[in-house]
């Protein structure tokens, strides 16, 4: 496994499960780059049936985290509001209410009057339409991968952190070993989870990976007054804003238009997630964007309390890149997060994990799968213009419906 991120620690956990002899491999300390700077958002109805129940299946496991692994894990369900402001916004949201309801998620319109009972400083004007999705909720991100790291050790995998990847020894059968500064590990199968650099580690492989690190921020402001976990997550489709409760005071991320994109390949080997340098006027200019239905964040006494941002990768399509990497026998991707892998890793990690155990996984991962970009590679720039692209449109992805958190 390379990375103890969301997605290789729940791997690890999921395949240590099944008995398999599993050694994490993490550069920095363990769980501590862009896993532990999410908002901690799951949301269900996704663009597709496939999609749907693939977070379906992750919200259970997270609602049960605790039980089945031992790891505390703070969980709350919240439930989400999500807003139209035009009206093609609102025949999205028509949609996701029937791809909801044909998938036994509890979603339905509501009125502004009833949303504004669920979240008092909800402003009135420009609303054309919101959904109410009950069983919706958020985690604390940090605890997950590392009560994943946690519970995996407990079945016999071995943690190693500092201890970076640094190259492959690949026969004609595929993979062989994995390099480290600490010695070779020898193994026929291994993941690539290694978050922002993922790219890097697929390029040493032999396998192109078609995705781009790109920075996204929150705040967290301070305790106000009235402000309490009992609110809802609350989503604004065209203005791509999230706001959700957060230690008595509001978080507020989202979606810029002109997202700062980075390659790994450029950043020194020490870096580290804590150097990312981060620009709080695009959340304040996401935030003015959102003041006919957030007013509150216009209120000058507001204090952040919090500032943090992080490296996801996306993708062209603005779904998750998950499965064995094409021609390198052996060795299996997690990656193009699009900003939504923590709360679906949990489906994630066991879906691989059956995937390389028993050749393939129980939820139909084909649309996620590296497989469809077989033939599909763009150019470096056509690449980032429409990671770009999927990232400035998230909450109206692909033909008008949210991709995920
Ligand atoms: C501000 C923000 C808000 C977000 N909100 C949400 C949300 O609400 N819901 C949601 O689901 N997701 C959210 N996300 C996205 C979520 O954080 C990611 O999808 C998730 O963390 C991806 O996990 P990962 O394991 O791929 O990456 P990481 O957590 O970065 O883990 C990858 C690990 O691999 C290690 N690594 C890299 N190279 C090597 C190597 N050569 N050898 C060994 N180790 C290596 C790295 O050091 C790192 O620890 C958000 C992200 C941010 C930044």
């Amino acid at each position: 496994m390379i990375g103890s991120g969301a997605f290789g620690a729940s791997a690890a956990y999921h395949l240590a499960r099944r008995g398999v002899r599993v050694a994490v491999l993490e550069r920095a300390a363990l769980a501590a780059q862009t896993s532990p700077r999410a908002a901690g958002l799951s949301s269900q109805v996704r663009a597709t049936p496939a999609l749907t129940r693939l977070a379906q299946r992750a919200v259970a496991k997270l609602a049960a985290f605790t039980d089945e692994t031992g790891q505390p894990l703070r969980f709350t369900q919240s439930g989400a509001l999500k807003i139209a402001r035009t009206e093609r916004d609102a025949e999205q949201l028509a949609r996701e209410v029937a791809r909801g309801t044909a998938a036994g998620v509890p979603i339905d319109f509501v009125s502004v009057e009833e949303a504004r009972r669920r979240l008092p400083i909800l402003g009135e004007r420009g609303i054309v339409a919101l959904t109410w999705s009950p069983t919706d909720c958020n985690v604390e991100p940090s605890e997950l991968p590392l009560g994943y790291c946690r519970a995996a050790e407990k079945l016999g995998a071995v943690l190693l952190p500092q201890t970076p990847a640094t190259g492959f020894d690949l026969d004609a059968r595929g993979v062989e070993g994995v390099r480290t500064p600490r010695g070779t590990i020898r193994t026929r199968a291994v993941l690539d989870a290694a978050g922002a650099w993922a790219r890097l580690v697929a390029g040493r492989l032999g396998a192109a990976l078609p995705v781009v690190p790109t920075r996204h921020q929150l705040l967290i402001t301070e305790p106000i007054a009235g402000v309490g976990p009992e609110f809802p997550i609350a989503r604004v489709i065209d203005a791509n804003v999230y706001v959700r409760h957060e230690r008595g005071g509001l978080m507020l991320g989202g979606y810029e238009a002109d997202p700062l994109q980075l390659e790994a390949a450029t950043l020194p080997p020490s870096f580290d997630m804590a150097d990312l340098p981060l620009d709080i006027e695009v959340l304040w200019r996401l935030a003015r964007s959102v003041r006919e239905q957030f007013p509150i964040f216009q209120d000058p006494t507001i204090r952040v309390a919090e500032h943090r941002g992080g490296l996801p990768t996306l993708t062209t399509d603005d779904r998750y890149l998950v499965g064995p990497l094409p021609g390198v026998a052996g060795a299996w991707v997690m990656s193009g997060c699009c900003v939504g892998g923590l709360s679906v890793s949990p489906a994630l990690g066991e879906a691989i994990a059956e995937w390389i155990l028993d050749g393939r996984p129980s939820l139909d991962l084909a649309e996620i799968s590296p497989a469809r970009f077989a033939g599909l590679l763009p150019d470096e720039i056509e690449l980032r213009e429409r990671c770009r692209r999927a990232y400035a449109t998230h909450y109206r992805a692909g033909a008008g419906d949210s991709a995920t958190p």
